[in-house]
Parts: structure tokens; C-alpha cells; sequence
């Protein structure tokens, strides 16, 4: 571990014991006794097994005795209860991490979601650790502070033991090289096993690291064989075959990975074992023939001999937690990076203007657009003016900008080059989250959540109920409400709830469009809101716009020239830009794109 490991996994920790000051203490206080407490037995045992060879009084061998157990009892009372504290935050520490870290999914710049090798620093550190980032830290750093107390505690026993001074009468095994040459054949064991345990951690680490790249794509996989959404076109097109087989394949090749391990993990345990075997033998024998010529008590045989075996045992496991928080060390740095995530986008501070009348001028001044990490432009050079309050259609065919244009708009991405204003300020200098109480969009992949109807429409555990109904009847749900036993507290999907409804995908794009009526927001952006509608659903969409639509600005977006027709503004859209503004009627009979499109599809719906 060098400076830059220890520093991360202290922010780790540092972040964490902020808001869980207790479960803190709680896993110090446990990890530190836990390293003491053997060798409070160990030395009291001693005392005892002395007093009883000095036939002392029964009563003072009843009270060594009982001293002993009642210590033992308190100590291992609290670290039960210690221990019990900490292991409850532990319990659901991963799930609570996996939340953090998609709820900053919501808090970043949104392009940042469309970045792999970023939406990979949060699926790495996560995938990595089996107790999450930081109860992973939390329990090897457990581990590396129960050993390192419980070597320093052994070797504040054995240090007098070592340097005492002993007569010559003893004879060599009373002389210090005697010590030397036992404390070199140990330390050179414990050596040994403290760098191969670290050579273990690094492999066993490497291996799982192998895997996670077939364990990721085996959960995919099998998120597809078992979920609902992909099952319709699994078995209409027998797919699972080709899932089988790569699934046979991951199987093969993750094998050789979980060999590693299951080996690594053997010989560990069997390197462990024998090191502190010899080690012990060692010891005994050192100690033993010190009892045996007399320079110290039986007591001290047990106390020195069962300190030095807690002793190379703790080496050892210092050597492989410190081997496993530096590989852990990797998943903090990925956690914090994501965690630290800036906004590279400029928020600014300017609130939104309070218009009773809703009225706002929105223009696009040469705006070009390019996605990031992308070399062509989306949008270019665009340039457009217009009013709340006006009910714009813009068409075009697939591909021509159109979304990118609203996600321009609702500032989901900033402008390459060029600038949007909005009642003649950049939109960037406008605090986000206002504006981005401007925009209510029913986009084409929306999304609809296994929560109430009524929970869905008003996006909120609060339910204005009259006003959901009305924009459920608006957005052409009335009758289909009235039917619903539970009407607004009806669960949509069976995700969650058994007794929820499935709504269809007509059904469920109404609910959206009550969604964005429910908001009340100035701008009403509908992309391609009637692509799952019946004609009937789609000619009522139409019919009841004005209605449903109020005072507001109205953004119709659509690759259906025929539902456009009844906004008297059209932007059509053609590689990124607007090619031509009009009415329909004006539209028609100029020689352009619109025509084209009209006639083609004119024919296509005769
Ligand atoms: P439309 O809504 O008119 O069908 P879009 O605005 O969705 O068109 O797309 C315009 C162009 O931008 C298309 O060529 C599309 O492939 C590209 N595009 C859309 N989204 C992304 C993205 N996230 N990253 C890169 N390119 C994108």
C-alpha cells in the first residue's frame, strides 16, 4: 500500500464515519478489543498456572481464576454488542452504496450517462467488492487494525523476554544469540509468509478481475432470459440458443478463473498453516528449554509461547488484509472518482422570469451540435425564433435532429457552438433546475414506474387527485379510469405490486402525455406522442390539443406529416437544420422537402 492507496481508502472511510459516527466507534471498539482480549486470557492463564506451581492460597487461585473469566465475560459482551451494531449497517451497506451511486446518476451532467468508460467506473467498483466499496474497506481495514494492535500488544510481551539479561550459569540457552538465532528463523517464516500472503491477495484479486468481465456479461444474459420485456421476441425467434451457447462459453472461460482462485485459496491456506506450525514449534522448543534450565516459570511458557504463535498468526493476516485493501484500494479510487464527478456544464444562478402570461421568447442563434465523442454535427447552424403561447409542429424524417433539438432545448446537452436564449438570456445562465421547470416533454422512450397511477401522473407521493383525473381526461383516460377498481391508487405493471394492471402501450402513452399536462409547465413537448395510439386515440390526441394544450407552448414533434397538420406553425428539419417554416397549406406547395414527404406518405396512407 503506498501514500495514494492509504489516502483514498481514508476518504472512503472519511465519507462514510461523517454520517455513521456510532457504527464508527462501534467498528474500532470491536475490531480493538478483539485484538486484545486473547492475550489478556493468555497472560492471565500464566499468572494462574505460576500461582498454582507456587501453591499459593485456594482463595487467591479462586480469585486469579474468576478475575480471568469475569474480564473475558465483559470483553466478549462488548464486542458482541459492538459487533452487532456495526454488522446491521453492514447488512444492507452494498444496497445503500448501489443507491448512492445511481442517485448521482441523477445529479451529473447527463451526457456523462452516455460515457462508458464512466458508467464503468460505477459498475466496476461495485462488481469488484462482494460487500460493496466501502463494507469491503470497512472489513479489511477491520482485519488490518485487529492484527497490527495484536502484533504490537504481542511484541510489548515478548520484547522482555528477549532482552533480559541472563546469567552464565544458563549457558547458551540463556545467551542472546540463543534469541537472535530463534527471532531470525522466525522472522524469516513470518517474512515469508507475509510476502507470498501478499502475492496471493494481488493473484486472487487478478483472477476475480478475470471473471467480472463474464460475470457481468452472464447477469445480462440471464437478465434477458428471465426478463419480461425480452421474452415476446426470444421465443418468437428461439433465441435462448444463442444465449445458451454464450453462456457454454463464458461458463469455459470463467472456469480457468475460479481454478485460480479455488487454487490461490489452498495454497494460502496450507503456506499459512505450515509457517505457523514451524514457527510454533520453534517457539515451544525456545521456550520450553528456557523452563527446563529454569529461566522462567511454567506460567511464562504459556504466556510467551501462545504470544508468539498470536503473534505469526496476526503477521499473516496483516500481510493478506493489507494485500487485499490495496486491490480494494482500485474499487475506492473508481467509487470516488464517480462520486467526485464535476459538472463540466456552466449553472448558472439567474432565476426564471414569473410570467402570469406564459409568454417567452426562445431563440436558437447558430447553433451547431455535436454529440460527444463524435465528429459530425447534428444540428448546424440552426436559427429560430419563437413565442410561448404558439403551437409549433416539427417534422422530418428519421434522423434529422428533431429529439436532439428538445434535448438541446431542456439543456440536456449544452450547444457545441452557438447560443439559446430564452427572453434574450443564455439559457446557460439560468438556474437548471428552474428552467428546467419550464419543460414538461412526453418523450418517445418515457417511462412510466410500478408506482400508483396517481403517483406516476403527479411524479410524487402527493396527489392533487382532481387535478390528475382531469389531466388523465384530458390526455383521453377518463373512461378507462372509471373502470380501474382503485382508479388512481391502481398499480401500474406487476413489478412490484401482484395486484398492479398491465396497461397497454396506447394506454401508457396517454398516461405520460397526463403526465406532462399534470406538470403545468409553460412548454409541452410531445415527441412522436401517438406512435403507440390507435387512429382513434390519435384523431382525439388531435382533436382535444387545444384543450389539453391551454395557453402553453406546444411542440409537436413528428415523422407524420398528417398529425402535424393542425399547428399553424411547422418547422420542417432536414440534416440538422430547419429547411422550411409555414403553415401546411403554404408547406404544400412549395417545391421542398415537406412536399415530398407529404405526397410519399399521402400515397402510402391511400
Ligand atoms: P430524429 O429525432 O429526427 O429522428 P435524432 O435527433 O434522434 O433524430 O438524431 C439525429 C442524429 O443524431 C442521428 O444521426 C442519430 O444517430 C444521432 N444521435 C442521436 N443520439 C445520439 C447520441 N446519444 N450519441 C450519438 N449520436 C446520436
Amino acid at each position: 500500500m503506498n501514500r495514494q492507496d492509504w489516502q483514498v481508502v481514508w476518504r472512503v472511510i472519511f465519507d462514510f464515519s461523517k454520517q455513521n459516527k456510532k457504527t464508527m466507534l462501534s467498528f474500532f471498539i470491536s475490531n480493538v478489543l478483539g485484538a486484545i482480549t486473547p492475550f489478556i486470557t493468555v497472560v492471565l492463564m500464566g499468572k494462574l498456572l505460576d500461582a498454582v506451581q507456587r501453591q499459593e492460597e485456594t482463595n487467591e487461585l479462586i480469585w486469579l481464576a474468576l478475575s480471568a473469566f469475569g474480564i473475558q465475560f465483559v470483553l466478549q459482551l462488548i464486542i458482541y454488542r459492538t459487533k452487532e451494531w456495526y454488522n446491521q449497517k453492514l447488512e444492507y451497506m452494498k444496497e445503500m452504496e448501489a443507491y448512492r451511486l445511481n442517485e448521482k446518476s441523477l445529479l451529473m451532467d447527463y451526457e456523462y450517462l452516455e460515457d462508458i468508460e464512466i458508467q464503468e467506473l460505477r459498475l466496476r467498483g461495485v462488481s469488484k467488492t462482494y460487500l460493496g466499496v466501502v463494507g469491503q474497506t470497512l472489513n479489511f481495514l477491520g482485519e488490518v487494525i485487529t492484527s497490527g494492535v495484536s502484533i504490537s500488544v504481542a511484541i510489548g510481551i515478548l520484547v522482555p523476554m528477549f532482552t533480559k539479561k541472563s546469567p552464565p550459569e544458563y549457558g547458551w540457552i540463556g545467551s542472546i544469540w540463543f534469541s537472535v538465532l530463534l527471532l531470525a528463523g522466525i522472522g524469516a517464516l513470518v517474512w515469508f509468509n507475509y510476502r507470498r500472503s501478499l502475492f496471493y491477495a494481488k493473484e486472487e484479486m487478478k483472477a476475480y478481475d478475470k471473471i467480472s468481465g463474464e460475470s457481468n456479461q452472464m447477469k445480462y444474459y440471464l437478465d434477458m432470459l428471465a426478463g419480461v420485456e425480452s421474452q415476446k421476441d426470444l421465443r418468437n425467434y428461439g433465441q435462448q440458443k444463442i444465449i445458451e451457447t454464450e453462456m457454454e462459453q463464458l461458463c469455459e472461460k470463467g472456469k480457468n478463473g475460479i481454478a485460480l482462485v479455488g487454487k490461490n485459496l489452498r495454497r494460502k491456506i496450507w503456506l499459512g498453516n505450515a509457517t505457523s506450525n514451524l514457527s510454533g514449534l520453534l517457539i515451544y522448543l525456545f521456550t520450553g528449554l528456557r523452563a527446563y534450565v529454569g529461566l522462567i516459570s511454567v506460567g511464562q511458557v504459556v504466556t510467551y509461547a501462545a504470544s508468539m504463535i498470536q503473534f505469526s498468526k496476526s503477521v499473516s493476516t496483516f500481510a493478506g488484509s493489507v494485500g487485499w485493501l490495496k486491490e480494494t484500494s482500485f474499487a475506492c479510487r473508481d467509487y470516488i472518482d464517480y462520486m467526485d464527478l464535476g459538472k463540466k456544464k456552466y449553472e448558472g444562478t439567474i432565476p426564471i422570469e414569473k410570467r402570469r402570461d406564459n409568454r417567452f421568447l426562445v431563440e436558437f442563434e447558430q447553433v451547431s451540435f455535436r454529440y460527444p465523442g463524435t465528429q459530425t454535427d447534428v444540428i448546424r447552424n440552426l436559427n429560430l425564433k419563437f413565442v410561448i403561447g404558439e403551437k409549433m409542429a416539427i417534422v422530418g424524417k428519421n434522423g434529422s435532429g428533431k429529439t436532439t433539438f428538445i434535448k438541446l432545448l431542456c439543456r440536456l446537452y449544452d450547444v457545441t457552438e452557438g447560443c439559446i436564449k430564452v427572453n434574450g438570456i443564455d439559457i446557460r445562465k439560468y438556474n437548471y433546475a428552474e428552467y428546467q421547470r419550464l419543460f414538461a416533454v412526453v418523450f418517445q422512450d418515457f417511462r412510466l414506474f410500478a408506482f400508483s397511477v396517481g403517483e406516476n401522473i403527479a411524479a410524487s407521493k402527493q396527489v392533487d387527485r382532481l387535478r390528475a383525473m382531469d389531466a388523465l381526461k384530458r390526455a383521453g383516460l377518463g373512461e378507462r379510469m372509471e373502470h380501474l377498481r382503485d382508479g388512481l391508487d391502481t398499480f401500474i405493471g406487476k413489478e412490484i405490486h401482484t395486484d398492479g394492471v398491465v396497461f397497454s402501450g396506447g394506454e401508457k402513452q396517454k398516461m405520460a402525455i397526463a403526465r406532462a399536462i399534470y406538470k403545468d409547465a409553460p412548454f409541452l413537448i410531445m415527441d412522436e406522442p401517438t406512435a403507440a395510439l390507435d387512429p382513434i386515440s390519435e384523431c382525439e390526441v388531435y382533436a382535444g390539443f387545444d384543450q389539453m394544450v391551454g395557453k402553453k407552448t406546444a411542440l409537436y414533434i413528428s415523422h407524420r406529416l398528417a398529425s402535424c397538420q393542425f399547428c399553424e406553425d411547422i418547422l420542417v428539419f432536414d440534416q440538422g437544420t430547419v429547411v422550411q417554416r409555414g403553415s401546411h397549406e403554404q408547406l404544400v406547395k412549395e417545391d421542398g422537402i415537406y412536399r415530398k414527404l407529404w405526397t410519399a406518405q399521402a400515397q402510402y396512407y391511400c
